[in-house]
């Protein structure tokens, strides 16, 4: 039997259209998350990229708009039966989040690049960050995270699906939270003054991997360093 046989080009202007249609898609609802000042995953991740978002934003990445669509994805199509939408707002700072509904606590949904070889105790601080916020503002003290571990643990990459139940003490969440008022102020100071905060200053280093707003944040850098240097030498 003769085998078929096809001549392929790729079609990378079709990609990009796909990936701008994805991207629309996403921002659906930004509106109304921006309406209120100042969410949680604002404050936990970089201050200056939150600034951004809000006041001079640019269209997502390609890989950004990528991981987010298949969070998002899983979220909303796999487990969309067993979603249990939930916010709130306390000290000023508003929360929401869909948990799942396999207990009467509260399980959490995340998705990652990261190495399922990884445990719980190196899982990013700003998720660690985002939960202990959750709990202060629920009154929890334990949460189910579950992790769909994209990569599996590289070898072979098979998507690896893992469940862990975590509990926080009242002083601990309580530190966060404080950790959060303070980020806040800072925050809002830089939105009453419409100034971005200083990049590189209020970020993880990994976060700026994959943002979209990077060769602003150099360029600003180089002015800095340059005008520091300057401001050195007279
Ligand atoms: S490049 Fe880094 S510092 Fe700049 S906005 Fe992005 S995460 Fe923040």
């Amino acid at each position: 039997m003769m085998e078929g046989s096809m001549d392929w080009t790729e079609d990378s202007s079709l990609a990009t259209r796909i990936l701008e249609d994805i991207g629309k898609e996403l921002e659906l609802g930004q509106e109304a998350y921006l309406a209120k000042l100042v969410h949680v995953s604002e404050l936990v991740y970089c201050l200056t990229r939150s600034f951004y978002n809000r006041y001079d934003p640019l269209p997502p990445n390609p890989q950004e708009t990528m991981l987010f669509a298949v969070g998002i994805g899983l979220e909303q199509v796999l487990l969309r039966p067993h979603k249990k939408p939930a916010s709130g707002e306390l000290d000023g700072i508003h929360w929401s989040a869909d948990w799942l509904d396999y207990n009467e606590g509260l399980t959490e949904l995340k998705t990652t690049r990261l190495s399922a070889k990884k445990g719980p105790d190196e899982l990013p601080q700003t998720w660690i960050k985002q939960i202990l916020a959750y709990l202060k503002a629920t009154g929890h003290r334990e949460i189910s995270l579950a992790i769909l571990f994209l990569m599996g643990n590289y070898g072979p990459p098979f998507p690896t699906l893992r469940v862990y139940k975590g509990k926080a003490n009242d002083v601990e969440i309580q530190a966060n939270w404080n950790w959060l008022q303070a980020r806040k102020e800072i925050y809002l100071e830089h939105i009453e003054k419409r100034e971005p905060p200083q990049q590189f200053q209020w970020n993880e280093d990994w976060e700026c991997q994959n943002c979209r707003y990077l060769i602003v944040c150099q360029a600003k850098e180089s002015i800095r360093l340059i005008k520091e240097k300057k401001e050195v030498s007279t």
